[in-house]
């Protein structure tokens, strides 16, 4: 029982090195978060160790009255958190809440209409060499050329000609909301279900700051790690009680074998933290740094796609621009800031270079930003996209803010 800095020294060095990353950078990448410390405990505690195939008093497995205790609770909180019937928590990811949603609705060779990859639509959602590209016959529908905004007539007309069994609404790539009531009468005209994942802005419907697709889809899906904060892990929502039965077993045995307790009981507390007044304020931040940054980017004559933001994300258009997506982010990097380069629609450039970079908030507004914090932030990034950008000055912009909001102070400062 030696401890992880003695037993083996190399993991716990990188680790530290991690931690110390996160404490000294900005983390601007949209779909990451920092969990809190409360979840970082459940998630690391010795609930790694159970087994615990089935679902609360219907386990393969003995001993399972405590996990059976934290998975209702999952189920439970998560259900309240937005207002669903039924909720299974055990997708060990985003990717595999989404493997088995389609699994329960659909059958392979069946048609789908999802958001083109490269319009801002998730790998699951029908690319190519993705499962759900290789299980589906993928119909693809994406933004207009005129305002890189999802036109739901163009979605409509794809529905009627492609007569899809399933529609998926979502993104991990755009920075508007998307209208769940039409795509239901779409998917519903079309004979089709509607599936929305809402992995990327959960956060912000948990808190009443987005439209909730759940009274609208059939099965809506997400992550636990992005806008909602928690540990990485999956979730499938649904009204519907057969559904309801057909996710469960597509989940396991259809996709899992053992469900990851330890994570489990990681959601059961970011749930329980998503529903606090605090969590609210801290996705209003969030939306509002999204905000400033395209706002004052574009003041400094940098494209935003779409002209603006709804949520908790920016998209930076460098069509336009000398610097590509690859450039750019590795400017910002030796500032640093993470971010990520992301192909912008009708992108020119090849995806490994692409034309844009895909900026967040989610991560500073948990370390604490504000308005004055993201006015700042967006000022560095400015910069660095300018010529001639001076990467030690605006470091020294970075760890002044990075010091200024200290983050995992409990866990001391890593090196
Ligand atoms: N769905 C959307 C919209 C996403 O953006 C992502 C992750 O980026 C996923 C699903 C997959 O989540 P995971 O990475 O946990 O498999």
């Amino acid at each position: 029982n030696r401890s992880l800095a003695d037993y083996d020294p190399a993991v716990a060095e990188a680790i530290g090195a991690e931690l110390h990353r996160q404490q000294s950078t900005l983390e601007m990448i949209a779909s990451e978060n920092f969990a809190p410390l409360s979840v970082l405990q459940a998630q690391g505690s010795v609930l790694t160790n159970k087994y615990a195939e089935g679902y609360p008093g219907r386990r393969y497995y003995g001993g399972c009255e405590h996990v059976d205790v934290l998975e209702q609770l999952a189920i439970d909180r998560v259900k309240a958190l937005f207002g669903a019937e039924f909720a299974n928590v055990q997708p060990h990811s985003g990717a595999q809440a989404n493997a088995a949603a389609m699994a329960a609705l659909i059958k392979p060779g069946d048609k789908i209409l999802g958001l083109s990859l490269a319009h801002g639509g998730h790998l699951t959602h029908g690319m190519r060499i993705n499962f759900s590209g290789l299980l589906y016959d993928v119909a693809a529908y994406e933004v207009s050329e005129k305002d890189y905004r999802v036109d739901l007539a163009e979605v409509e007309r794809l529905a009627k000609e492609h007569r899809p069994k399933l529609v998926i609404a979502g993104w991990s790539a755009y920075p508007r909301q998307l209208d769940f009531a039409r795509f239901r009468e779409i998917a519903d005209e079309a004979g089709a279900y509607l599936m929305v994942d809402m992995a990327h802005f959960a956060g912000l419907v948990a808190t009443g700051l987005h439209p909730s697709p759940v009274p609208h889809a059939h099965v809506t899906t997400t992550t636990t790690h992005k806008t909602l904060g928690g540990p990485r892990g999956g979730v499938v929502l649904t009204n519907d009680a057969a559904l309801a039965k057909k996710v469960n077993s597509a989940v396991f045995p259809g996709q899992q074998g053992g469900p990851l307790e330890h994570v489990i009981a990681a959601k059961a507390v970011a749930f329980k933290m998503a529903g606090e007044p605090e969590f609210a304020e801290r996705q209003q931040r969030t939306l509002r740094g999204a905000k400033i940054i395209a706002e004052r980017l574009m003041d400094g004559g940098i494209d935003v796609l779409t002209g603006g933001t709804d949520v908790h994300l920016v998209l930076v258009d460098l069509r336009h621009s000398e610097l590509d997506g690859k450039q750019a982010e590795d400017r910002l990097h030796e500032a640093g800031i993470t971010v990520n380069r992301n192909a912008v629609p009708f992108d020119p450039r090849p995806p490994m270079v692409t034309s844009g970079l895909r900026i967040g908030t989610p991560a500073l507004a948990t370390r604490g930003f504000g308005d004055a914090e993201f006015r700042e932030a967006a000022d560095v990034i400015a910069e660095a996209l300018k010529p001639g950008f001076d990467a030690g000055k605006l470091r020294a912009r970075v760890t002044a803010l990075a010091e200024a909001f200290p983050l995992y102070p409990l866990l001391g400062e890593a090196r």
